[in-house]
């Protein structure tokens, strides 16, 4: 008996009768003789309308409240999804993040999973139990409730895919699977058949939010196999696995774009040892992540330093980042909000040239600004103007002839 882990995103569990639809699928998976484990995310747009009741009450909800409030949305639908389960004739239980055993750090709000113990689920298994665990959250060490990103029910899945040594991990979303760009801005995207875990990583970090990217670190590092699939048709989706065939590929395999980000430039900062210290040393500490950092040559021992961040952590950047910079001595800051990044990825680009010109070219084409450039071995990242994003993405698509690839 095959034991498989299936996830159902927002969209797919947004009303009733979406979720008695989503039950009938997995009673599908469990008369095939499979021991079948659900997680479930927040019904619709749950999550949001959470944060921003949140907001309505107070300017700086408290980390530790918000998380236990945001959990609740996924606690509700796998309450919902077990009832209907039942209903259908099916033995279900849901299990919230703790009861699942899902252990996590106290980062709240971006918690990571330091392990997962099973037991309660391999229990409720072995009773012949449809398990459903609401997804995106865990329990510290403390017992206090996180939650793991937006995007985490992805990673809630994979991780106990993992630890249970599932046969597969099923993502089931809105889409048909991982297309070469997100399709609903190139509708002439196409959807691949496998990609390997590293560039399905990139794409993630930088924007595919079709699965999270700590659901991808978590695969590869498990060598869990991952399909995303749709949860509205029985189309073939797209498996994420080891990298078979790299020399055979498109040399890239999608472009990624990201809209949460922002821009700081730190100017006039004095050029002696220190400085990137003081300024990001607290950034670090209050578990905010930076990006894409330029310093300029300096003239004068004078000079600037930019980075960006996600666009939801300026404001808290800031009130840490103008402190540092005036106790260095440094002019001023200056930001910019309305920023985007799209990428290029492919393990297929690796020392080969000509790619960043293409992409430079491409741009410059479409008359885009590229405000700061970055890369890895196989990804090439411009920022950009956010309201040019969709022309960068599609012309990028286009130029790297994406449209019928597989
Ligand atoms: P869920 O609620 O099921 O987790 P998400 O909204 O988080 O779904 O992710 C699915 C969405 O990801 C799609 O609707 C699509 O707009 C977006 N997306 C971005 N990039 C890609 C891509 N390369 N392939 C497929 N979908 C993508
Ligand atoms: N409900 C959470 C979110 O909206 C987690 C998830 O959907 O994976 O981000
Ligand atoms: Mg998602």
């Amino acid at each position: 008996m095959a034991l498989i882990v299936q996830k159902y995103g927002g969209s797919s569990v947004a009303n009733g009768e979406l979720i008695k639809s989503v039950a009938r699928r997995v009673a599908e998976a469990k008369d095939e003789g499979n021991q079948v484990v659900v997680v479930v995310s927040a019904m619709g747009d749950t999550t949001d309308e959470l944060i921003k009741l949140a907001h309505q009450v107070t300017e700086q909800p408290k980390e530790r409240e918000l998380d236990v409030l945001l959990s609740t949305g996924e606690t509700i639908s796998s309450t919902l999804l077990a009832m209907a389960l039942e209903s259908l004739g099916y033995k279900a239980v849901s299990l919230t993040g703790a009861q699942a055993g899902i252990q996590t750090d106290s980062s709240h709000s971006q918690a990571r999973i330091l392990r997962v113990d099973p037991k309660r689920i391999i229990n409720e298994l072995e009773k012949g139990n449809i398990v459903i665990v609401a997804g995106f959250q865990g329990v510290t060490p403390d017992m206090d409730i996180t939650t793991l990103g937006r995007g985490g029910s992805d990673t809630t899945a994979v991780a106990l895919a993992a630890s249970l040594s599932a046969e597969i991990c099923q993502i089931y979303t809105d889409v048909e699977g991982v297309y070469t760009a997100d399709p609903h801005l190139v509708p002439e995207a196409s959807k691949l058949e496998e990609i390997g875990y590293e560039e399905m990583l990139e794409l993630a970090s930088y924007g595919a939010k079709v699965i999270h990217p700590r659901a991808v670190e978590l695969g590869k590092l498990y060598n869990m196999p991952i399909l995303v699939a749709s949860s509205f048709s029985n189309s073939m989706g797209t498996v994420i696995c080891k990298e078979a065939s790299m020399e055979l590929r498109n040399k890239v395999r999608g472009v990624a774009h990201d809209t949460n980000v922002a821009k700081v430039t730190v100017i006039g900062v004095p050029d002696r040892p220190g400085i990137a210290m003081a300024i990001f040393e607290p950034l670090t500490k209050a578990n905010i992540s930076v990006d894409t950092i330029v310093q300029n040559a300096s003239i004068e021992n004078i000079t600037d330093l930019t980075f960006t961040v996600a666009r939801n952590d300026l404001i808290k950047a800031m009130s840490l980042v103008e402190p540092a910079a005036q106790s260095v001595g440094a002019k001023r800051c200056v930001t910019n909000a309305k920023l985007a990044k799209v990428s290029i990825v492919g393990t297929g680009m690796q020392n080969m040239p000509g790619y960043a010109a293409l992409m430079f070219r491409t741009l410059y084409e479409k008359g885009i600004n590229i405000q700061l450039i970055t890369t890895s071995e196989i990804r090439i990242t411009c920022i950009i103007s956010e309201d040019r994003v969709k022309d960068a993405v599609q012309a990028l698509h286009k130029s790297f002839e994406l449209e019928d690839v597989a």
